[in-house]
């Protein structure tokens, strides 16, 4: 079984629209696909109407982008409820910083002579339900001033560049707390990428599991084979649920193709159980696996 549980589509800053997605990773040869777009459910009945036809498994999940501190963690919440109105509520305060930031990235972009509009972004990022600093780059990169997302988050869009732009994400202990009480199960995406090691000690972890955590997504790219081997014992430790994805963007993250990491089935089997009992512990109805 190759079970992939992280994945973007248009309905956020992947480039394929979720029909295609979901067909290009039963292609790729994986049995179970997780849909993951940022902060948003939308991708997830186009998706599900296209996992019958392919045979594959479709779990429906999603990122969300959620702070601890002053660092942004994302949190991959699989099979929540998106209907349950405190988790519908803080989407949508989220879903409105993203669209609120780009008109600010684009003014600091007109203060460096880049003529590109809020407007621009919106018809690029037309299928998207959650805009973000990508679509910004992708007109960057048709207007000639950048040749790659890449380049544009190094040189303009990163923390600490000059078009850098914060925006409202949700305590990360609320949003495991409203996952698990819409009756799904929250696992921290690439806990140790780009440098939050330093936030997610083994200690924060151990708290954060306390508070309903279930789970560490090891195996991404964005860790060294040191920093999985560290995070694997971790989870070991607390008995946290390892899991391992692609964080796939088709073409608009280099490095990061369909099944280049993936989960262990009893890992995945320990997730589903842990989403059912949330399930059962919420009264909430669970919105299942597609299969
Ligand atoms: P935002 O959602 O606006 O905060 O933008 C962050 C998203 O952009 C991340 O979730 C990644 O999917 C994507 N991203 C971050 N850095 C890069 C990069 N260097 N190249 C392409 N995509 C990136
Ligand atoms: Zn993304
Ligand atoms: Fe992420
Ligand atoms: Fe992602």
């Amino acid at each position: 079984m190759r079970i992939d549980l992280h994945t973007h589509s248009s309905v956020s800053d992947g480039t394929d629209d979720p029909r295609t997605l979901v067909r290009k990773a039963a292609e790729a040869g994986l049995d179970v696909v997780a849909l993951t777009d940022h902060d948003t459910a939308e991708g997830w009945s186009e998706a599900t109407a296209v996992a019958a036809e392919v045979g594959i498994t479709l779990v429906r999940g999603m990122e969300i982008s959620t702070r601890l501190g002053a660092a942004g963690v994302h949190l991959l919440a699989y099979l929540p409820d998106p209907t349950y109105a405190p988790l519908a509520a803080a989407l949508d305060k989220i879903l409105d910083g993203r669209n609120s930031r780009v008109p600010a990235i684009c003014a600091k972009l007109g203060e460096l002579g880049f003529e590109i509009t809020a407007a621009d972004v919106r018809r690029g990022a037309a299928a998207a339900a959650a805009t973000g600093r990508p679509h910004v780059a992708d007109v960057m990169i048709a207007a000639g001033m950048v040749a790659t997302r890449d380049e544009a988050f190094e040189r303009f869009l990163n923390p600490g560049r000059p078009a850098y732009v914060n925006r409202y994400a949700v305590p990360l202990a609320e949003a495991i707390a409203l996952v698990s009480a819409s009756g799904g199960v929250g696992v921290i995406a690439h806990p140790w990428g780009r440098g939050r090691s330093r936030v997610l000690s083994e200690d924060t972890l151990a708290d954060l599991r306390d508070q309903g955590l279930v789970g560490l997504e090891v195996d991404h790219q964005d860790h060294s084979p040191e920093a999985r081997d560290a995070l694997r014992a971790i989870a070991r430790n607390l008995d946290l649920v390892v899991t391992g994805s692609s964080d796939h963007h088709g073409t608009g993250k280099i490095d990061h193709e369909l099944g280049c990491n993936t989960t262990a089935p009893e890992e995945y089997e320990r997730l589903l159980d842990l989403a059912a009992q949330a399930a059962a512990a919420s009264g909430r109805p669970a919105p299942g696996v597609f299969a």
